[in-house]
């Protein structure tokens, strides 16, 4: 849809050397800036000693929107970003004026067929005059940066996958690479797939684990990966989905895909005898030309606990010679070393030497009891006995949630410091209800391990980390009430930005930690930061909209923050010194009242057959856990669509898919019985929740 003038500008061809250049200020041209994945700008305008003068500069409101979790680009004064079900708005970077958008039309797209998945996405990338869009149903779109005009279109996997894209895609000397979750969705072998950016064409795939040997391997390196699994894995898959972190290293012209956990998480049922099962759990190198594999990093051999290697993978010079002495006997490089950092789910702080994947370091940055220590001389992790919950009932720490999530770190190059969304929850786990009959069905998936939160091992969920990479220990840090605060930024001024799930965007002092600015934003952020400047102004923007698996209640606390689903405006904000907007006040934090009906009369054996409905259907995954939703989905206890006077539109809703154009999946396969038992526990989950309310009878 064209409802703007075209930026004077907009014709620069964006190239390689653009995406690496660090002191173009005026841009933000890739997910992490730059093609090294800093998200540091040089930029200083704004600086420790002003940052308290930021006021809103002008902002866009998004009322269709839901979560929105997605970086921002910024090319030649126009702002590039995905907002729900992936419809792609460009606005004027200087006044939030709306140029053009792009709907791709996922409802229609996937009409009929099965889904899994997310309504909300985490990005674009640029390349020559193009926009790169991937959809949660699968598709790579290629759209015309100045008008929005769709120039191609793929599809990346059949819609008979039970697979999702919620990542952004990566560009990078003329292809464009896309990968895909679903680990937990069926019975999954994940891949990253890269396209000619200029016809769409497929340019070369690589699967993350081996296929059914009698299949033939694709290639030598499937080959020495199927040695390291056991059984008949291909059964169940293998996973490995790579759903999050693409690195270009323009330097030494590499490739880096952060890999997934295994599909299913419990290694006993997924590879019987044990073994590394590469490459989950990985950093991968590939030749960016070929897709040729070039080296890997395994964080997890044989992961059992979704300790995935999908978060961000950031690249910088650091010069070891002043960090300590532990990798000299083992003789590891000490001195200025092209590094890679990696902070996966499994709470080590990983620094490799980049041009082999060696292991210079590995350190804790939260507590961690499923491993003691990782050995630089094997560059392995040293278990402890019964962390793989062969003994009956865990406790283990990280939780899969992890103890950091996609949720991007960045890096500072003047205080040489990476700062790092930290997570503090632990998980109980237990396989006893499995056995190797056990199969994951496609679209209900399962992980062949229950598990449910634990104790926590701090008196705080999440934490902001200012985390030395060099000495590996933590300068300075945060405590957040709230786990899921978004990713951040860090700037020239030595600052920090960070949004939190509680409203606030934060300041800080990249030195200190010190608080410097706050703005209550009214409604939860889980979307990072960026800065940019344009005309001598340096702009702040944020997309604000409460989004990912928190906002799911996928964990507990979400529901506690009043972000209820419908009650507050998404939008977009932009800050700057001089900033004088207002935007309309948000409502207060709301918590629906579940509604009753009186003559409704639950049954009991109704209502459990619906319960493992709510579980089985992975209604859980948007509606919350136990029907108590955190804001990315309507909390069904309050929803009149469960009432019995409304049970023709829930039928048409659950099962005809009526409200797909919402984000919420049609189950046709679903029988009146099955619906009838599902509203029954609704209703029970419902009046239980009513009784208990402060004020009931
Ligand atoms: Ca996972």
């Amino acid at each position: 849809m064209w409802v703007g003038a075209l930026n004077a500008h907009a014709a620069t061809s964006i190239t390689d050397q653009h995406i690496a250049d660090v002191n173009n200020t005026a841009d933000w041209l890739a997910y992490g800036r730059n093609h090294n994945e800093q998200r540091y700008s040089p930029l200083r305008q704004i600086h420790d000693g002003n940052v308290s003068e930021l006021g809103v500069d002008w902002f866009l409101d998004l009322p269709n929107d839901v979560g929105l979790v997605a970086t921002p680009l910024v090319i030649d004064g126009v702002m590039y970003f995905t907002g729900s079900m992936n419809v792609v708005r460009a606005v004027d970077a200087r006044s939030g004026k709306l140029l053009w958008q792009h709907d791709p039309q996922v409802a229609q797209e996937v009409a009929g067929h099965k889904l899994a998945g997310w309504v909300h996405n985490r990005g674009l990338s640029a390349y020559g005059s193009k926009i790169f869009a991937a959809t949660w149903d699968g598709r790579l779109q290629a759209l015309d940066r100045a008008t929005g005009k769709l120039l191609w279109s793929v599809r990346t996997f059949d819609l008979a996958d039970s697979l999702y894209i919620t990542g952004a895609p990566k560009a990078f000397k003329g292809k464009v690479l896309i990968g895909n979750g679903g680990t937990e969705h069926g019975p999954s072998r994940g891949y990253v797939s890269a396209y000619d950016a200029e016809t769409g064409e497929l340019a070369w795939r690589f699967f993350i684990v081996p296929g059914n040997p009698a299949d033939g391997f694709e290639n030598p390196a499937m080959e020495m990966a199927a040695k390291t699994w056991s059984g008949e894995w291909w059964e169940h898959g293998g996973g490995g989905n790579a759903w999050h972190a693409f690195t270009y290293d323009a330097e030494l012209d590499q490739l880096y895909i952060g890999t997934g956990n295994g599909s299913p998480w419990n290694q006993k049922l997924r590879s019987p005898q044990g073994g590394d099962n590469l490459f989950l759990c990985s950093v991968v190198a590939l030749d960016p030309d070929t897709g040729k594999y070039l080296w890997h990093y395994q964080t997890v051999p044989g992961e059992t606990w979704d300790y995935n290697s999908n978060m961000d993978i950031v690249l910088a010079d650091l010069d070891l010679a002043d960090g300590p002495d532990q990798g000299l006997d083992q003789g590891l490089d000490r001195g200025p070393v092209k590094a890679l950092m990696h902070a996966p789910k499994n709470g080590f702080f990983y620094v490799l030497d980049r041009r082999n994947g060696k292991l210079l370091s590995a350190e804790k940055f939260a507590d961690v009891n499923w491993a003691t220590y990782v050995d630089l001389a094997t560059g392995r992790p040293v278990e402890r006995d019964g962390a793989r919950y062969e003994d009956g009932s865990e406790n283990i720490y990280p939780s899969p949630f992890g103890a950091h999530s996609w949720h991007a770190m960045s890096y500072n190059p003047g205080t040489g410091l990476v700062y790092l969304p930290t997570i503090h929850i632990s998980a109980d786990f237990k396989d006893e209800a499995y056995d190797n009959s056990w199969r994951s069905v496609p679209f209900e998936g399962g992980t062949a391990v229950d598990w449910s939160q634990g104790p926590n091992p701090r008196a705080y969920n999440g934490e902001l980390q200012a985390w030395d990479p060099v000495a590996q220990e933590p300068v300075w840090s945060v405590p957040q009430d709230a786990a899921w605060a978004s990713g951040t930024l860090t700037t020239g001024g030595n600052l920090v930005f960070q949004g939190e799930a509680n409203g606030m965007l934060r300041g800080y002092d990249a030195a200190t930690g010190k608080v410097l600015w706050s703005y209550d934003a009214g409604l939860g952020i889980s979307a990072p930061p960026i800065t940019y400047a344009l005309d001598g102004k340096q702009y702040l923007s944020v997309l604000v909209g409460f989004g990912g698996g928190f906002a799911s209640r996928l964990t507990p606390g979400s529901e506690g923050l009043g972000w209820a689903y419908g009650v507050h405006t998404r939008r977009l904000l932009t800050f700057s010194l001089d900033g004088k907007s207002q935007p309309a006040a948000q409502p207060a934090p709301h918590f629906p009242p579940p509604l009753v009906q009186a003559d409704f009369e639950v049954d009991a054996e109704l209502a459990e057959a619906g319960a493992t409905l709510y579980l089985q259907k992975t209604c859980y995954a948007c509606h919350g856990v136990d029907v108590v939703a955190g804001g990315m989905a309507p909390d069904l206890r309050a929803s009149a669509m469960t009432l019995s006077e409304m049970e023709p539109f829930f039928t048409n809703v659950v099962r005809g898919g009526e409200r797909l154009g919402r984000g919420m999946p049609g189950f046709p396969e679903l029988s009146d019985k099955e619906l009838e038992a599902l509203r029954h526990y609704i209703r029970r989950t419902a009046h239980a929740a009513a009784e208990a309310a402060p004020g009931a009878q």
